[in-house]
């Protein structure tokens, strides 16, 4: 298994050239790879910065950056429009595991006669922390076309459905497929014809949102903690901030994480056991907020109108070749039809097959991503559907 100096040093040296060359195509997940400030935290990697427990309440004792972490939490919060003296949360290794977190919470709060809802369109992680966390019933509802949850189809579930029951909805800012923004102040006043806030837990998934909404001129979408139903929120930082490591956080009101019954003390780390993981990344947490800091409000809001313009372009020069394509408003993602997958593999995207045999895949034009780049992806998207097009010989 041990190699010389010379074999480790080459084996980094290739790897890292295959990244600086891939990189840049890099089109199909929701990430941003421009990181390279972020060399200047290699000095810390000599330490092992463990956040072990809540960062509220845990007392370290060992190398963390609980100071940060809870620094981080203030700041997003307030970004997404939650009161600081109402906040808990806590730095994820993914919105995986804030989602997993946001349901286990919803389910505690809720009791075990609790039905989780979600959508088709939602993101796996919710359903598999549904199953994880052994809820009674899952319920997908149908989306519409651009990729939102249809308030009608929540009305009739709930109508047909036996509402003694409590519930945990799910819903989404920033879709996974299609980059939709569920309309969550329509379907919580939906909801509201049928039960009391008492019987439902909201959850949003704004895992790729998150760090969109809030930046948009206007503020147009209301997708926070300014809707006074939703409880908890996911919001990922690897997929706008640009940090070598994946994070997010979970964000919920602290007034709610007090009637969820999550509060037992683990004495071997002095810390209530609030948190689904033990050890937790130290280091990420602090890249995060010196990041965020450093591009500011108005950074962020200058980097989403530009990453927001590369995808209505891309979404125009489409349609312009007669590509059957789709793009939310205020979202990075443009969702196209292609008359082969033999191309996606090379720009990272993804496969989507549908049942009449049609194929379509996605990009996100993240800050990474370039014209130049967005250029060459088009010319081949083009020149693979004119290979499909039958030449067609017209005679008048
Ligand atoms: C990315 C994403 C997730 C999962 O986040 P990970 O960080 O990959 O665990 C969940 N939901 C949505 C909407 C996402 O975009």
């Amino acid at each position: 298994m041990q190699i010389s100096q010379r074999e480790y040093q080459n084996e980094l040296d290739t790897f890292l050239s295959y990244l600086n060359f891939e990189k840049k195509k890099c089109f199909g997940i929701q990430m941003n790879q421009e990181n390279q400030d972020c060399l200047d935290f290699a000095p810390f990697l000599e330490h092992t910065l463990n956040n072990l427990g809540d960062p509220f309440c845990g007392e370290g004792g060992h190398l963390e950056t609980f100071k940060y972490e809870r620094e981080l939490v203030r700041i997003v919060s307030e970004i997404l429009q939650l009161n600081a003296e109402d906040v808990w949360g806590y730095y994820t290794s993914g919105s995986s595991i804030s989602n997993l977190q946001g349901v286990h919470l919803g389910l505690r709060k809720m009791g075990e006669n609790t039905i989780l809802v979600t959508s088709e369109d939602a993101h796996n992680s919710i359903t598999k922390a549904a199953y994880i966390t052994r809820v009674k019933q899952i319920v997908q509802l149908p989306t519409n076309n651009e990729g939102q949850i249809d308030p009608d189809a929540l009305s009739e579930f709930l109508s047909n459905t036996d509402r003694s029951q409590n519930f945990v909805f799910c819903f989404c800012s920033g879709t996974v497929s299609k980059g939709a923004y569920d309309d969550v102040e329509l379907l919580v006043s939906v909801i509201d014809q049928y039960i009391t806030k008492e019987q439902y837990y909201v959850h949003l998934d704004a895992a790729l949102g998150g760090m969109i909404t809030p930046f948009l001129e206007g503020r147009p979408l209301k997708l926070d903690f300014s809707v006074p139903e939703i409880d908890s929120l996911s919001v990922s930082f690897h997929k706008r901030v640009g940090i070598p490591v994946p994070g997010s956080l979970f964000l919920m009101r602290r007034s709610s994480l007090m009637t969820c019954n999550a509060n037992s003390y683990v004495e071997d780390y002095a810390s209530f056991d609030t948190t689904i993981p033990g050890s937790r990344d130290g280091l990420t947490p602090f890249i995060t907020l010196m990041k965020l800091k450093k591009i500011g409000i108005q950074g962020m809001v200058d980097r989403t109108e530009n990453v927001l313009q590369k995808a209505k372009w891309f979404h125009e020069r489409l349609l312009s070749y007669d590509i059957k394509s789709l793009r939310n408003d205020f979202s990075p993602c443009v969702y196209f039809e292609v008359s082969s997958p033999d191309m996606l593999k090379e720009f990272h995207m993804p496969t989507y097959r549908k049942s009449d045999g049609k194929i379509y895949t996605h990009i996100f034009t993240m800050e990474h991503v370039c014209q130049n780049e967005l250029n060459n992806l088009l010319n081949k998207i083009v020149s693979y559907k004119k290979k499909d097009i039958p030449v067609l010989t017209v005679s008048k």
